[in-house]
């Protein structure tokens, strides 16, 4: 990354080895968040990326902080994608594998109109099983994923692959 503005973002972003568990290195993106200039350069990067959406969502939980930034600047509204149980009432649901065990992520109802162009916004793209399943949901609700993009992608993991058709657009890669 040569542009000075990412330089300043990578310099922020902290290498937390052997988190969550044995043997990951976790990249953690909250100096960045917690950086005025580096948090309106992730917002105005990105949103400039969202093209011609006419929604952002963000999946939970870092993909709300920098998805509702993103949102205001393109001067969308905002839908969080969410961990299952946490929403009143849920369009649809999918599950899907984890290095360990399963997750499952719910999109809530009447939020997302049938042909919505979705600009869809998480912080980290590391095995993109998250983002697979965050896209599929934009699917189950008839929505139109434009684009999918976040501040880090870890490059080895080869999310990318698992989002066929949809333009990746990541800030920082290792
Ligand atoms: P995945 O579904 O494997 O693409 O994982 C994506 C989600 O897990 C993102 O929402 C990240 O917050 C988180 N994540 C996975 N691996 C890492 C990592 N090495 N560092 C930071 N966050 C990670």
């Amino acid at each position: 990354n040569v542009d000075p503005s990412l330089a300043r973002l990578a310099g922020l972003v902290r290498d937390v080895p052997d988190y969550p568990e044995p043997g990951v290195l976790f990249r953690d993106i909250t100096p960045v968040l917690a950086d005025g200039e580096a948090f309106t350069v992730v917002s105005t990067e990105l949103a400039a990326l969202a093209g011609e959406a006419d929604l952002v969502v963000g999946v939970e939980a870092r993909g709300f902080l920098i998805g509702a930034a993103v949102a205001l600047v393109a001067g969308t509204g905002i839908v969080p994608v969410r961990k299952a149980g946490k929403l009143p009432r849920v369009a649809a649901s999918r599950t899907y594998d984890l290095e360990y065990g399963s997750a499952t992520l719910e999109i809530p109802a009447d939020t997302v109109p049938a042909g919505a162009r979705v600009f869809l916004i998480d912080d980290v793209l590391a095995t993109g099983g998250t983002a697979a399943a965050a896209a599929a949901l934009l699917g189950d609700v008839g929505a139109q994923v434009t684009g999918f993009g976040t501040l880090v992608e870890l490059t080895a993991l080869g999310g990318r692959a698992r989002l066929a058709g949809i333009p990746v657009h990541t800030l920082l890669r290792y």
